[in-house]
C-alpha cells in the first residue's frame, strides 16, 4: 500500500498513541480501530478486524500519523494530544 513507509516503530510511546490515517484510525496499542474523539480505547471503531476480543482501554496521550502530509490535519483534529512522529513521515 503505498503513503505507508515500513519503518520499523520501536518508540515505547506508540502503545499510549492514537493513529489517525486518510481513511482509519487505529490504536497503537492493540492495533484495532479507534475513533479519533475518544480520549482511551473503550470503544473499537468499523474499520479493519472488528468484533474479535475487545478494544484495550489505554489512555491515549499522544497523536501520530502513518500518512505524509496529514501532520497539520491530525493536530488540528487532536489539539488536545501531542503530536510525535512515530512514523517519520514529518519532513522537514
Ligand atoms: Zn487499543
Amino acid at each position: 500500500m503505498t503513503g505507508i513507509p515500513q519503518k520499523p516503530v520501536t518508540d515505547p510511546r506508540e502503545k499510549h498513541t492514537l493513529i489517525i490515517n486518510r481513511s482509519d484510525s487505529k490504536c497503537g496499542n492493540c492495533n484495532r480501530g479507534a475513533a479519533t474523539d475518544q480520549q482511551m480505547h473503550d470503544r473499537e471503531l468499523g474499520y479493519g478486524v472488528v468484533g474479535i476480543g475487545k478494544p484495550c482501554g489505554v489512555e491515549f496521550k499522544y497523536v501520530s500519523t502513518s500518512y505524509y502530509g496529514l501532520e497539520e490535519r491530525v493536530k488540528s483534529m487532536r489539539p488536545d494530544l501531542e503530536f510525535i512522529d512515530l512514523y517519520g513521515v514529518v519532513r522537514g
